[in-house]
């Protein structure tokens, strides 16, 4: 399935809330969220009874878009949530949060999970000292997380190693902002993930 090119902000606004897929913009008062809060297309503001499918749909393209996956790769995720103990939903999010691409992202040295994406794709970043570039692995307790040596000097690099040292990170992560290293101390809980996400309906959808 290809990957969706068209404008980020207009899945912001047919999820009807902020996904942050731009980075500072989505923090910002030009975000189209805020600016203009009805769903896209010609009948965007018009009011439409959303029925009980449409409400699980919804969630599920919420999170599908919040993590930047496509529906195949997603609905992988829900398969392998399933098979392991404990509460699907919680350890659909779990295992999502626990992307690379994520992590990057969580320790401050991307603006958005799309550039997090980019960076790890581009070998930036290396996985217990071994060199990296597929977004989608999940990291786990004990594992670190590195930015490659002599790969700063880019003034991108630079502003990102900025970034990254005011960043609010999460507990399961402990981040040593000298170095741009950081190490997964625990698995991330429910608890841990701070987006609004309905987890039971995308559950429910994927379970009829
Ligand atoms: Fe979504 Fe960010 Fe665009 Fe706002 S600026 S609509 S949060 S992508």
């Amino acid at each position: 399935m290809a990957r969706y090119t068209g404008p980020s902000c207009r899945l912001c606004r047919r999820e009807g809330k902020k996904l942050y897929l731009k980075g500072d913009r989505c923090l910002s008062e030009k975000c189209a969220v805020s600016r203009r809060p009805n769903a896209p297309g010609q009948h965007g503001a018009s009011r439409i009874k959303v029925k009980e499918y449409g409400i699980q749909l919804r969630e599920k393209q919420t999170a599908k878009r919040y993590y930047g996956l496509q529906e195949k790769q997603f609905k992988q995720y829900y398969i392998k949530a399933e098979k392991k103990p404990g509460i699907t939903g919680e350890n659909l999010l779990t295992m999502l949060e626990t992307r690379l691409d994520n992590v990057v992202y969580r320790m401050g040295m991307a603006s958005s999970r799309k550039e997090a994406r980019q960076l790890v794709l581009h070998g930036h970043f290396r996985l217990n000292g071994k060199k990296v570039d597929i977004p989608s692995i999940l990291v786990k307790p004990g594992d670190v997380i590195s930015l490659k040596e002599g790969k700063r000097d880019s003034v991108k690099i630079k502003e990102l190693i900025e970034r990254c040292q005011t960043a609010l990170v999460p507990k399961w992560l402990e981040v040593d902002r000298n170095n741009i290293v950081a190490r997964v101390i625990a698995m991330p809980t429910r608890d841990d993930i701070d987006f609004d996400f309905n987890e039971q309906l995308i559950v429910e959808l994927y379970s009829k």
